[in-house]
């Protein structure tokens, strides 16, 4: 039995972080694996709280103080086991998920200032370890029905419900526009933040569990909606959300501008050797770079860009960092590898100028009256201009979903943003105002989190068995 008090002998250990120096050079995830001893220690600083509350902040509602015990006990495979009752994704949840605002924001341990237990790192432990160990979900008592599911989208939503559904023996294929499966883990989510490998490996083991990938094929062009409705028994759409937002201000179309997941996919597609044919290679070395945005997306840009060496990176964002949407935790990576911040500055036009530089002009701002999300909205302080010369701008102000285009011809009801219309607690949760098709991830939250995803993708899956009376 380990000590009460090892909370407070021993300090938070969330694995060794590479140094800047070395990281920023390469395109490695920058956090060293805990070893089995350092993780079971992490472990035993759990407090068994009667209430956890980082299960009820942790979206899928990990059993986590359950797996803390069972990692400090060394018993793997049961850990394995119970963590993959809840999320489909655990050892990605485990390196992308913002523990901070999540999960271990929410650990006891914080209010005595002692460290919450680093609850995504032995997550992570969990999984790769007991992969490596020959561990694979236990598909040995599935009774296979004659039900087909088709599931549009290979991201987190999708294969969180194809995971769900094969475990009930329901056939699932999932079908992807893309080369590769992941959605945005693969062609979204830098390689310093999660391994392509992880991704690789997690499609062994749901091909293995009898999911079927069909790449390379979108829906509505390569094979036609109707086609699905009539081959399956039901169809879930995870299609994600992918409209760039525009900033609205002249000069956003320049040569030099690029959006951001354009600039991140062609990245990712140079390591994987998958550009198209005639795809151009782009690289930011030797140059300098403003990155407008203060969310995640603009954090991987500003990574990015610093490991293909460019001379200088900044990131400007209209409010304050306290009020910024990213991780507080990528922020400080940014910091440490170089990225310089500009805060409370908004741009009011990017003008080219001889030579291929641009000119963004920039406009302080300060925080008004919170907005109905209880964020505050940031002004412009009059008089307050100033220019920033860079070779490229990287737009990166979130995304929105676009209605799928079959949803009118279908019965499919959309919000005036795009998102699809789906009922977490409907008859079948995440079923749309079409009985057949269910919905989940960023198309009906609007761009959201990887583990919330998950979350909806397992929840359609329940509502599809339902609906098919497999439950
Ligand atoms: P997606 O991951 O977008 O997957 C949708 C899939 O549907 C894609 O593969 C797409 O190709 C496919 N598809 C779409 N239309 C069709 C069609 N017609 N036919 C066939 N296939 C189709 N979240 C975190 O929790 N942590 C992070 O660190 C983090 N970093 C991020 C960094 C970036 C740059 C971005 C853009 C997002 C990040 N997010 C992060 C958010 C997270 O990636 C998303 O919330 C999550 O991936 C949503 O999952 P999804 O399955 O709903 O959609
Ligand atoms: Fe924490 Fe995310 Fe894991 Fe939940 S899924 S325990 S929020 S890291």
């Amino acid at each position: 039995m380990s000590d009460v008090f090892q909370f407070m002998k021993l300090s938070r250990n969330p694995g060794d972080k590479v140094e800047a120096s070395v990281r920023k050079i390469e395109f490695k995830e920058i956090y060293q694996p805990l070893n089995a001893v350092d993780a079971a220690d992490q472990a035993g600083r759990c407090l068994s709280c009667g209430n956890p509350y980082c299960e009820w902040k942790c979206p899928v509602h990990n059993y986590i103080p359950d797996w803390l015990k069972l990692v400090e006990e060394g018993r793997l495979f049961e850990a394995a086991e119970l963590s993959h009752q809840t999320n489909s994704l655990p050892e990605i949840c485990g390196r992308v998920c913002p523990q901070d605002r999540l999960c271990e924001g929410a650990c006891t341990l914080n209010q005595g200032g002692f460290g919450a237990v680093s609850i995504g790192s032995i997550e992570k432990y969990i999984t790769d370890e007991a992969f490596k160990a020959g561990w694979r979900p236990d598909m040995s008592k599935v009774v296979w029905t004659d039900k087909t599911v088709g599931i549009i989208g290979a991201g987190p939503a999708g294969l969180a419900c194809a995971d769900v559904l094969v475990r009930n023996g329901v056939k699932a294929v999932v079908y992807d526009r893309y080369e590769e499966i992941g959605g945005l883990l693969t062609f979204g989510i830098p390689e310093f933040k999660l391994e392509k490998d992880i991704v690789r490996r997690r499609r062994e083991i749901l091909e293995g569990m009898g999911v079927e990938f069909v790449l390379n094929t979108e829906v509505g062009k390569d094979i036609s909606f109707d086609k699905l409705m009539s081959k399956h028994d039901a169809v879930f759409m995870g299609m994600g959300a992918y409209n760039a937002m525009r900033g609205g201000f002249p000069g956003e179309d320049s040569k030099g501008v690029l959006q951001a997941l354009a600039y991140l996919i062609n990245n990712v597609r140079q390591s994987m050797g998958t550009l198209p044919e005639g795809g151009v290679p782009i690289s930011m070395k030797g140059k300098r770079v403003l990155v407008l945005g203060g969310g995640d997306t603009a954090m991987d840009c500003n990574r990015t860009a610093i490991r293909q060496g460019a001379k200088r990176v900044i990131c400007a964002y209209r409010r304050d960092e306290d009020n910024m949407p990213g991780s507080r935790r990528e922020v400080s990576n940014a910091r440490e590898e170089g990225v310089e911040f500009l805060w409370n500055r908004q741009p009011i036009s990017i003008e080219p100028m001889i030579g291929g530089t641009l000119a963004v002009r920039l406009a302080a701002t300060r925080l008004g009256d919170p907005d109905a999300k209880g964020r505050r909205n940031a002004e412009i302080v009059p008089g307050s201009e100033e220019i920033v010369e860079c070779e490229h701008v990287i737009m990166a102000f979130g995304f929105q979903v676009e209605a799928a285009q079959w949803a009118d011809k279908q019965g499919i009801s959309v919000a005036a943003d795009g998102r699809t219309l789906a009922a977490s607690h409907g008859v079948h949760k995440y079923q749309t105002s079409n009985p057949k098709v269910f919905a989940g991830g960023d198309m009906v939250r609007g761009a959201d989190l990887v583990v919330r995803a998950v979350f909806e993708g397992r929840e359609a899956a329940e509502g599809v068995l339902g609906y098919l009376g497999v439950w």
